[in-house]
């Protein structure tokens, strides 16, 4: 399977899309905002800082971010494809991430770009609520992903919470730092020819659909089931 790199504005379903591809084809998912709200969550004093950053919504340090992605990508679980989800963000992550392939002997792979109209953000944003016990991923303002309970995962039983990030002020400045900082990269890989788009303005099964048809359209380069 070929490696993917996730690139789309908050809210877009990168999260969504990334899980329900390591169910159809067992990717292994890495999410650089889970690394760091797992390092937040230990209450130390960098876990306390990045905490802080995330809830304002802006940048952890690219050096925290490397480190954390860098000790992720060792792990035998990567050898048979990942999805990055939410790295990188820049063009110099983008630069310092062809650095990590060459050195850890990685496939770049391929580049799929999400595009949402800003207007779906807020709702996908606001409604989102998250397992704490499975990471399942719920939106209470779309039926289609509702849970039964607000306050309970359907599949777990676990309690679904909201991020501290997922809110009107810090999505401001989540969506104006992607424009102007995360759409860039579009160019940087469509000029490495590696990079894709597909809509997701439909919802989570119409992309994850467009997305397969896409990926198996790439010939030999996933494992079909
Ligand atoms: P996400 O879960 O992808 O929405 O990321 C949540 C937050 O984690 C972002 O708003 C940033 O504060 C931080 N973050 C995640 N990935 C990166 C990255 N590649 N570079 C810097 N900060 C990041």
């Amino acid at each position: 399977m070929k490696n993917l790199i996730l690139i789309a504005a908050p809210g877009a379903g990168k999260g969504t899309l990334a899980k329900d591809l390591k169910e159809k084809y067992g990717y292994t998912h890495i999410s650089t905002g889970d690394l760091l709200r797992e390092a937040a969550a230990k209450g130390d004093e960098l876990g306390n800082k990045i905490h802080e950053t995330l809830t304002k919504g802006e940048f952890v340090s690219d050096d925290i971010v490397l480190a954390a992605l860098k000790n992720r990508l060792m792990n035998d679980d990567c050898e048979n494809g990942y999805i990055l989800d939410g790295y990188p963000r820049t063009v110099k992550q983008a630069e310092m991430y062809d650095d990590i392939v060459k050195e850890i002997n990685k496939d770049l792979g391929m580049v799929i770009v999400l595009d949402i109209d800003k207007e779906l953000l807020i709702e996908r944003i606001t409604g989102r609520r998250l397992c704490r016990g499975c990471d399942a991923i719920y939106n209470i303002y779309n039926p289609e992903l509702s849970p039964k309970d607000e306050h309970t995962c359907d599949k777990c039983g676990g309690e679904l919470y909201q991020r501290s990030d997922d809110n009107l002020e810090s999505l401001e400045t989540r969506y104006n730092t992607y424009i102007e900082k995360t759409q860039p990269l579009i160019d940087y890989y469509n000029n490495k020819n590696c990079l894709y788009r597909v809509s997701s303005n439909e919802g989570s099964k119409v992309t994850l659909k467009r997305v397969i048809e896409l990926l198996e359209t790439q010939g030999d380069s996933v494992d079909k089931n």
